[in-house]
């Protein structure tokens, strides 16, 4: 293990106005021009705006943004692994000078900042996806965002933090930099490990904290990222509430649970020094990285994109120049003959172990089988059922195309009244004639109308659904050749008459 640090006392930027100077900033902000920030902005700005990711005084330049690319270093020489960059549009930038102020805002308009901006540029995005994620496979949660989602040019330049951005849920779980080390040092931790997670904690991870708090004498941070994660994973309020079960299985006064508002890039051993800049900026003196840390899963070829402990050797090449030392792990494995995890390296190869894939525990939930108490704790188990009940617990939707008179009415009509007869969960139907009337009234048969009209079914169905109704949706006809269209309309009338009659009130 690496050297005793002490709690870190390094450098925090916080890039907050004071009181009255924010009051004033915002009057200014009403006559900038203003970019809404995107959720992946949100998150970063928050992170950049408490000194999560110090030593950043905002977004990155394109002098900073071409050294971490290629270099992991900001033009100052200093170490920082992860472009953190603000893409606009190029209509939004075209405006836009050196030196120029711009607001930035929540998506209810809320300001949380104010930029000078001192660079305007256009990524090279094929570069950054090779440099930073080592590959332009758009399996890759990271690089299909910068290809797909982010806009075209990059500001950079420094923030003046106007209000944090909000958040409602968890407030209690919620802690700045500061507050964190401000806790640490009233709570005496002199040593503190940091536990990165994405996924609900099952008894390896919990085995894994536990081994690590203990080699190293420290204190134990469990700092989950509740930002934004890889798409699929088990959305944050369920596993909050598993977090919050778990802590009681720690001895007392050991173990702290703090949220952080971070979006991942799924950048593997990039991402590991950057999350270990950030613990350290959180005052942890140690940050564990076990297998895989940050990984992205496989790529369009089938083969992971890192190897599992790609992640620790960069964090040990750059050993020196981290103000945090990291506790690397093996695989954990749950041998049966002792009933105990060890890492893989600890155990003979001989030994029989027993694992349950994230894959295996998906379909353990939606099909209402079993789950080990060896794998995971019963609370745990309980808040995740929760959130994703068996097959036969969840809503779904039904949906019928056809031309008009094919029969699907009455045949949605059939499995409504049996589906009903069975009971259990509300069932709703989305006949053609009811949407027309009271979702879609004013569209008429063109396909681009059609389309809509779909679109609108399918974003209720999709409603009733996620809240567990069953949804039977039996639109007329979606994509009938022009002689139905006539046919429709000499059937259900044409709505787009009905409305004008109804707005006339005729
Ligand atoms: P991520 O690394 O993407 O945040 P996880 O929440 O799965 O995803 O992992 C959190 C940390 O725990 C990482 O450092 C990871 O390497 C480690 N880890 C998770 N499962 C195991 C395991 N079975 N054995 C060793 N390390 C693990």
């Amino acid at each position: 293990m690496g050297a005793f640090k002490e709690p870190h006392g390094g450098e925090l930027k916080n890039l907050y106005l004071d009181e009255a100077a924010a009051q004033s900033e915002k009057a200014k902000a009403r006559d900038l021009p203003s970019w809404d920030l995107t959720m992946r902005q949100l998150c970063d700005i928050e992170l950049l705006l408490n000194g999560a990711f110090s030593p950043l005084d905002g977004f990155l330049g394109e002098q900073d943004y071409r050294a971490v690319v290629s270099d992991m270093r900001l033009a100052s020489g200093v170490l920082w692994p992860m472009p953190i960059t603000l893409d606009v549009t190029s209509a939004f930038a075209e405006k836009l000078r050196e030196g120029d102020r711009i607001a930035l805002r929540d998506p209810e308009g809320v300001l949380i900042a104010t930029m000078e901006i001192s660079s305007v540029f256009r990524p090279d995005k094929e570069l950054e996806a090779r440099s930073v994620f080592g590959t332009t496979d758009d399996k890759h949660p990271g690089v299909s965002h910068l290809r797909h989602r982010s806009n075209e040019v990059y500001l950079g330049g420094r923030l003046r933090g106007v209000e944090s951005p909000v958040h409602y849920d968890f407030k209690h779980l919620r802690d700045t930099p500061q507050e964190l080390r401000d806790r640490f040092q009233k709570l005496a931790w002199r040593r503190v490990v940091a536990f990165q997670t994405r996924n609900p904690m099952h008894r390896a991870h919990q085995e894994l904290t536990f081994r690590a708090a203990k080699d190293v004498e420290a204190n134990l941070l469990l700092h989950p990222v509740v930002g934004m994660t890889k798409p699929g994973d088990v959305d944050h309020f369920t596993r909050v509430r598993c977090y919050e079960h778990l802590l009681g299985h720690y001895p007392e006064q050991t173990t702290s649970l703090s949220l952080l508002p971070l979006a991942m890039r799924m950048g593997g051993p990039r991402e590991a020094v950057w999350h270990a800049i950030i613990r350290k900026n959180y005052g942890c003196t140690h940050f564990i990285v076990g297998r895989d840390h940050a990984g992205p899963g496989v790529g369009s070829d089938g083969k992971p994109f890192y190897g599992p402990y790609d992640a620790q050797r960069l964090m040990q090449q750059f050993e020196s120049e981290l103000d945090i030392t990291m506790v690397p792990f093996k695989n954990m494995v749950y041998v049966e003959e002792k009933a105990q995890y060890f890492p893989e390296d600890e155990i003979d190869k001989s030994t029989k172990t027993l694992d349950i894939s994230g894959t295996e525990l998906r379909r353990r939930l939606r099909d209402g089988v079993d789950i080990p108490e060896w794998f995971s704790f019963p609370e745990v188990v309980a808040e995740l059922r929760r959130t994703h009940p068996p097959r036969h617990r969840q809503g779904f939707t039904v949906f019928f195309t056809g031309l008009s008179g094919s029969g699907k009415s009455t045949v949605a009509n059939a499995l409504m009244v049996k589906l009903m007869e069975m009971g259990g969960r509300p069932v709703t139907l989305l006949d053609g004639d009811l949407v027309r009337k009271h979702l879609s009234s004013e569209l008429g048969f063109s396909k681009e109308h059609r389309d809509l009209n779909i679109q609108r079914i399918g974003y209720v169905a999709s409603e009733i659904t996620k809240n567990g109704g069953i949804a039977i949706c039996a639109p007329i006809a979606p994509y009938a050749a022009t002689r139905d269209d006539r046919a429709a309309r000499r059937l259900h009338g044409d709505p787009r008459r009905n409305t004008a009659r109804s707005v006339r009130g005729a």
